[in-house]
């Protein structure tokens, strides 16, 4: 095997393999890693293999042919970074379960988005999928629900996998969403990428045309259900901050519920190696602060794609190729790269006002959190529920490290990744603060469980 190269790239998906790609083009050596066995990430790794199959997109084929010819490139799927540290070197869990060392020179985190779990009573119960898992399950392994499918939340997935699904003759029951349906000023802000736009007015038909009902400023404020799994689920309508009203609720019948309320930026990196961030709902919540060249507060480490705020796949593919200009011209191979950056700095500030209005009309607001009652359960690894939260925080524990001592929420095997919105917004809610003023979760190596024999060949170095 080769020896890492002098730039890491970590995220096979389209921002890092875009910048890879770029990086090879600049004649410099990168080793690309990803924690799959496929590149392409989230949305080019499934759906790529038959032209019929849902989601199919030409450019994920041709990414990996790319990277596969490529003898600049060092692509190591099944690789998983474990830590981070503030000088941008990695520990690095391999194919074989060792985990490496490796000190780049320059860094890049394309680490992608994490789906925004929001727990309602019933949520843990078998049949309850995010919406994001369901879509993974239909394009990855053609697998979808037999019985009637709910699918609920807000957000263009919301829209797209519910034409998915009818495509698939599944039959969804109804489509919950707590957005409102977007004025004039947020359509004329979705005309800015008029492709998109089309595509969501498309899906919006096709469930028209299938008959299949869709509840505007609705949310789904409970799961019905036996042994078997979910038999129904409960539905209100919200207000403008999507917090259910009362009274009014009404039961509808299912066996599989998606629920889904975005994703946001996943920032467990540029956490750990210890970058400033921000916070702004339109981009996801939490963001690792950057320069237009886009490195982050850490010099040498960059961030690029959804990782850095959720503005998805041409976006990703453009900042990958800005992150590998800045990258070539720190190693002194400047110039090279440039044009195709400027040319991908245009782009993406003209999608600014997509942006703007798809975040007006769907980015997730607090007042949703507000259907978990007492009971239910936020941190599924530790059981811990919503009312153990509020109890916590009106002792005292107003801060995520304090709260999860107190309470072990997001101390689990997942290690927070499923409930740190949720533990964020119940915080703000109980403290009566705004959720951005709740400061992001703490992150600690390693990221993922690693067993404890796969450091030894590490510790003997
Ligand atoms: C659940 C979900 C469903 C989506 N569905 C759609 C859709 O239908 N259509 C659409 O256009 N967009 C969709 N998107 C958005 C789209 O996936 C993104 O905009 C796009 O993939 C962003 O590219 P990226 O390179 O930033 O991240 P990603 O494509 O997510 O790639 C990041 C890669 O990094 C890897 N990684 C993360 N952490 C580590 C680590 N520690 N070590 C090693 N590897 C790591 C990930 O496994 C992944 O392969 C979806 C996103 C999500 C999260």
């Amino acid at each position: 095997m080769r020896p890492p190269a002098e730039t890491i790239v970590v995220g096979a998906g389209p921002a890092g393999a875009a910048a890879a790609l770029a990086l090879a083009e600049a004649d410099l050596a990168v080793t690309l890693l990803d924690d799959n066995t496929r590149a392409g990430g989230q949305v080019f790794r499934t759906g790529g293999r038959t032209r019929r199959g849902p989601g199919w997109d030409p450019r994920g084929a041709e990414l990996r042919a790319r990277i596969a010819a490529s003898p600049a490139i060092d692509h190591r799927p099944d690789h998983e970074v474990v830590a981070i540290h503030a000088d941008r070197s990695l520990w690095v869990r391999d194919a074989d379960g060792r985990v490496v060392r490796m000190a780049p020179r320059m860094l890049l985190a394309a680490p992608g988005a994490v789906e925004i779990a929001v727990p309602v009573p019933g949520w843990q119960r078998p049949g309850v999928f995010g919406l994001g898992g369901l879509q993974l399950l239909l394009k990855g392994a053609g697998t979808v629900p037999t019985g009637p499918v709910v699918l609920a939340g807000a957000g263009p997935l919301l829209y797209l996998l519910a034409a998915q699904f009818r495509a698939a003759r599944v039959p969804v029951a109804a489509v919950i969403d707590a957005a409102a349906r977007p004025g004039f000023s947020t359509l004329l802000g979705l005309a800015a990428q008029p492709s998109l736009l089309a595509a969501g007015i498309g899906h919006r038909w096709r469930l028209l045309w299938g008959g299949i009902p869709v509840l505007r400023r609705h949310a789904v404020t409970a799961v019905d259900g036996d042994r078997s799994g979910v038999t129904a689920v409960e539905v209100a309508r919200v207000d403008e901050n999507w917090r259910p009203l009362p009274g009014g609720r009404r039961r509808i019948a299912a066996r599989t519920l998606g629920l889904g309320f975005g994703v946001r930026p996943n920032i467990e990196l540029t956490r750990l190696a210890g970058a400033e961030h921000g916070w702004d709902t339109g981009l996801g919540g939490w963001f690792p602060k950057r320069t237009d060249a886009l490195e982050t507060t850490v010099p040498g480490l960059f961030a690029a794609g959804d990782g850095a705020g959720v503005l998805g796949v041409d976006n990703a593919l453009d900042e990958g190729i800005i992150a590998a200009a800045a990258i070539a011209r720190r190693l002194d191979r400047g110039g090279i790269l440039d044009w195709r950056a400027a040319a991908a700095a245009g782009r993406r500030q003209r999608r600014r006002v997509f942006r703007e209005a798809l975040a007006d009309w769907s980015a997730l607001r607090p007042g949703i959190f507000a259907a978990a009652d007492a009971e239910t359960v936020v941190c599924r690894c530790e059981d811990v529920t919503a009312g153990e939260i509020a109890e916590a925080v009106r002792l005292g524990y107003r801060a995520p490290g304090p709260l999860k001592m107190a309470t072990r929420a997001g101390m689990g095997l997942c290690q927070g990744r499923v409930c740190a919105t949720a533990v964020q917004h119940l915080l703000a809610e109980a403290a009566g603060i705004d959720p951005g003023a709740v400061p992001p979760p703490s992150v600690r190596a390693p990221l993922r469980p690693v067993p404890l024999d796969g450091f030894t060949e590490m510790a003997a170095d």
